[in-house]
C-alpha cells in the first residue's frame, strides 16, 4: 500500500471489505435510480378475513438494477433513509400508488385501498404535508382510499410532532395505519392520542400465533382492544390456514400474507382486480 499525503485514502479504500465496497457502489447507483426510472412498485393483496374479498394492496418498492436485477427494499431503503433521497423516492412511491389506485377504479370499476409505507425521515420532513397535498391534487385520487403506513417506532421517537403531522394528514382525508404494531413496546392506549384508523399486527406475532399460547393471548388482546378503540385491524405475514382461522376467530378484519399472495407486479395484480378476485 502506498504511503503518501493522499495515501491514507488509498490504504483505506484498498482495505475496504467486500461488503463496504458493495454498499458504496449501491449508494452511487441509488442516486441515479429515480432519474433512470429503475424503481417499480409491486402490490401485495389485502383481503377481508370473513369474505375473502380483495380489499386493496400494500405498495412495496423494488429497484430494478441494471446489473443486479431486482433489489429488495431491505437492501436499499436504509441507504435511502440516510440521506434526503428517501424524500424524493417516497414522493414518487406515493404518486405512483395514487395513480394506480385511480386506474383500478377507472379501468375496472374497483374501489380498492392502496397502502403506502412512510419512513420516519419523511414524517420529520417539514414539507411532508404540502408534498402529499400536491400529489393528492395532481392524481385526483380519493384520499379516503389511500392509507399511509407509519411504523410504531417512528411515532414513538417524537410523539408530539408526529401527532401534529398525523392530524394534518388526517385533515387531507387520508387514512392512517400503524405498521409493525406490537414491536415498539408502546401500549395500545398510547395510540389514542394519534388519529390512527388501522393497526397492522406485525408478522412476528402472526408467525408465532399457532405455536405459542402466550403470543396467541397477546394477539387476541390487541384485536379486542383495537376493536374498542374503533380501529381497523390488518394482520400481516399470514402464511397458513391455521393462522387465518385463529385471526378470524379473534375478530381480525383484513389480512395480508403469502397464504393469499406474494407481492405482485402491476400487470399480475391487475388480473386480480379485473376479475374481482375472491380468495
Ligand atoms: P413492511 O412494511 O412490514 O412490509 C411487509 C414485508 O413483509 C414486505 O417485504 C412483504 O413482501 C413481506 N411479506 C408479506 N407477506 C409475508 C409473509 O406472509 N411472510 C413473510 N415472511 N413476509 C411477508 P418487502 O417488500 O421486502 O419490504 C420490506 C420492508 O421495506 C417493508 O416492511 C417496509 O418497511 C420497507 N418498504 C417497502 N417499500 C417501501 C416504500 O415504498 N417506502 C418505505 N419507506 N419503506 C418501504
Ligand atoms: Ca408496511
Ligand atoms: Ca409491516
Ligand atoms: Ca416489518
Amino acid at each position: 500500500v502506498k504511503k503518501s499525503g493522499a495515501g491514507g485514502y488509498h490504504y483505506y479504500a484498498a482495505g475496504l471489505n467486500e461488503n463496504a465496497r458493495r454498499r458504496l457502489a449501491l449508494e452511487t447507483d441509488l442516486r441515479h435510480a429515480l432519474g433512470r426510472g429503475e424503481f417499480e412498485l409491486h402490490f401485495q393483496p389485502q383481503a377481508d378475513m370473513q369474505t375473502g374479498r380483495l380489499t386493496g394492496a400494500e405498495a412495496l418498492l423494488r429497484w430494478n438494477h441494471s446489473e443486479r436485477g431486482l433489489v429488495m427494499p431491505g437492501d436499499f431503503i436504509p441507504l435511502l433513509e440516510e440521506s434526503e433521497l428517501i424524500l424524493d423516492v417516497g414522493a414518487w412511491v406515493l404518486e405512483q400508488a395514487c395513480l394506480t389506485q385511480r386506474r383500478w377504479w377507472r379501468e375496472y370499476g374497483q374501489d380498492l385501498v392502496v397502502s403506502v409505507n412512510l419512513s420516519a425521515r419523511q414524517l420529520d420532513d417539514p414539507l411532508l404535508v404540502d408534498r402529499v397535498r400536491a400529489i393528492l391534487d395532481r392524481t385526483d385520487v380519493d384520499p379516503h382510499r389511500v392509507e399511509l403506513e407509519i411504523t410504531e417506532s417512528s411515532l414513538v421517537h417524537n410523539p408530539e410532532e408526529a401527532a401534529a403531522t398525523l392530524e394534518a394528514l388526517k385533515r387531507l382525508g387520508l387514512s392512517l395505519a400503524v405498521d409493525d404494531f406490537g414491536t415498539g413496546y408502546s401500549s395500545l392506549s398510547y395510540f389514542r392520542r394519534f388519529p390512527v384508523d388501522t393497526l397492522k399486527i406485525d408478522k412476528a406475532f402472526v408467525s408465532e400465533l399457532t405455536r405459542d399460547p402466550d403470543t396467541a393471548g397477546i394477539v387476541r388482546a390487541i384485536i379486542a382492544m383495537a376493536g374498542s378503540l374503533h380501529c381497523h385491524i390488518v394482520a400481516e405475514g399470514v402464511e397458513t390456514l391455521g393462522q387465518l382461522r385463529m385471526l378470524r376467530q379473534y375478530g381480525c378484519h383484513w389480512m395480508q400474507g403469502y397464504f393469499l399472495s406474494r407481492p405482485l407486479s402491476v400487470d399480475t395484480f391487475d388480473d386480480l382486480v379485473r376479475d374481482g378476485h375472491r380468495f
